[in-house]
């Protein structure tokens, strides 16, 4: 993505340059054919406030982008006003209270940068481009997350536009159920955020990652031993597996096993990630790397290389389970020998929560994350590989418990993606702050 230039501007279908403006807010470079009528692109909560009261008056649906990283272009709808708050990417740091205010649009590499200066930490996404607005909204799954708490743990207040264009203020004690549903809503949240205040941490002294490389014959082996080994593993360890054709360093298809880790010294990285080097598996290794210092703007920025390049076109979809391995591993496998070519992929992620977490919307979790990810240039060939993820993780759906919405594929395939009392609640919330609806809610595949 690149960050917004000049001044933002307001565009009607039909205007010179809406159509590039408009699939310019998406990350992915799938045309999914939906443009909405108006496209507002707000410089400022004022500019917030107005888009939201036009829309009213005109009867126009609202949907919201930020980063526009949603997979599925969410916020490519047919009708109604697209906003686009990309522009509103202050970083506001206080750092002797430890808060922050932040805006939507800010970029997860811009505020990991800003706090690495003061000794500071969030939890921000693990590419860099990925903006706090949808991100923190459907819950965050940020670095060093299995330790701190998903990202909206650590968001302490929102500040918000209303579907009649009032402005409030929301957190544990002012507008509690809109801050409740700030919290995990995601691409279903009703109310335009346009500052989020953060709790901020101490930052980890040591971030290191080790990794190893197997050939696609050892897939069972090592998702067998990893199953075993997963809830022993520290938190300081976000310890995970890449199913992908081309594999680091080798080039061939297999499993990358990765352990990135934050610590506060260099003692305790390596002995929270001693499993690695004591792994069994560890001499079946085509590779095997030591534990290297490697910063998390370092990894986020390698990350976007390898497995995220820009304007890509996508399907995605994923699952959290807490099924036994051997009924998981003919659908490992199965993902393994369909794989599009590279950059696609899958993930496997050791999550293993250990505790309860506050009173908010978020409320589908599991052992184990496994989201696969189909990517391909060009659109010629979004027939060959367009369900590649939705119809693997469709064969495996038996086994999950539901779905995470940072990775939601919920206008091709319908999943759970909250605790059924929390559904039935944030609709209730939605129809109290938004009752006509002027908020798209989440896509559907009807
Ligand atoms: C390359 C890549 C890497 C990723 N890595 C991670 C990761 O490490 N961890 C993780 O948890 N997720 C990750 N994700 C998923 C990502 O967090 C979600 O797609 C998130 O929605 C992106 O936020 P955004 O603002 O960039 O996207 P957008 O597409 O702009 O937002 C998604 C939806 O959120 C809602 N929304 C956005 N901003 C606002 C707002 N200000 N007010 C109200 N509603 C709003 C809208 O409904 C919008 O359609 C990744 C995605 C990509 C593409």
């Amino acid at each position: 993505m690149k960050r917004p230039r000049g001044k933002g501007v307001t565009m009607r279908r039909g205007d010179k340059g809406f159509d590039a403006a408009v699939l310019a807010t998406s990350f992915s470079g799938r045309d999914p054919g939906r443009r909405p009528d108006i496209y507002v692109q707000a410089n400022n909560t004022a500019d917030v406030v107005a888009a939201v009261k036009r829309a009213r008056e005109e009867g126009q649906k609202i949907s919201l982008c930020s980063g526009g990283h949603s997979w599925a272009q969410n916020h490519l709808r047919a009708g109604g006003l697209l906003l686009d708050l990309s522009r509103l990417n202050s970083i506001d740091i206080n750092a002797g209270a430890r808060t922050a205010r932040v805006g939507p649009g800010c970029w997860s590499v811009d505020l990991d940068r800003a706090l690495k200066r003061l000794g500071l930490f969030f939890p921000v996404a693990h590419a860099p481009d990925v903006c706090l607005g949808g991100f923190l909204l459907q819950g965050g799954f940020g670095w060093n997350s299995r330790a701190f708490g998903l990202a909206c743990e650590s968001v302490i207040g929102v500040d918000v536009v209303l579907a009649d264009g009032s402005q409030v203020h929301a957190s544990s004690r002012e507008n509690t159920d809109l801050y409740w549903a700030a919290r995990g809503a995601g691409p279903g949240f009703f109310g335009v955020v346009t500052t989020f205040h953060l709790k901020l941490h101490d930052r980890p002294k040591v971030t290191a990652m080790t990794l190893q490389v197997f050939p696609e014959r050892w897939l069972e082996d090592v998702f067998t031993w990893a199953h075993e080994i997963g809830p022993s593993v520290a938190r300081s360890v976000e310890f995970q597996i890449l199913i992908t054709p081309k594999t680091l360093f080798t080039g061939k298809p297999g499993v990358e096993v990765l352990a990135p880790v934050m610590t506060n010294s260099w003692a305790d990285a390596r002995g929270d990630t001693a499993f690695m080097r004591q792994s069994p598996l560890r001499k079946r290794a085509s590779v095997s790397t030591p534990l290297l210092p490697l910063s998390t703007m370092r990894m986020s920025e390698a990350a976007a290389q390898t497995h995220f390049p820009p304007k890509m076109h996508w399907c995605v979809d994923n699952m959290w389970t807490d099924a036994p391995i051997a009924d998981l591993l003919p659908g490992l496998r199965r993902v393994s020998e369909t794989l599009p070519p590279a950059p696609s992929h899958a993930l496997w992620l050791n999550w293993q929560p250990d505790r309860a977490r506050p009173d908010m919307a978020f409320s589908m979790e599991a052992g184990f994350y496994f989201a696969a990810y189909g990517e391909w240039r060009s659109a010629l060939d979004d027939a060959r590989y367009g369900n590649w993820a939705t119809d693997r993780i469709s064969e495996m759906a038996h086994l999950g418990k539901g779905i995470q919405l940072a990775d939601e594929n919920l206008g091709r395939r319908p999943a759970r993606f909250m605790s059924d009392a929390n559904r039935a609640r944030l609709e209730q919330v939605r129809a109290q702050y938004d009752p006509d609806g002027r908020f798209n809610s989440y896509a559907s595949a009807s």
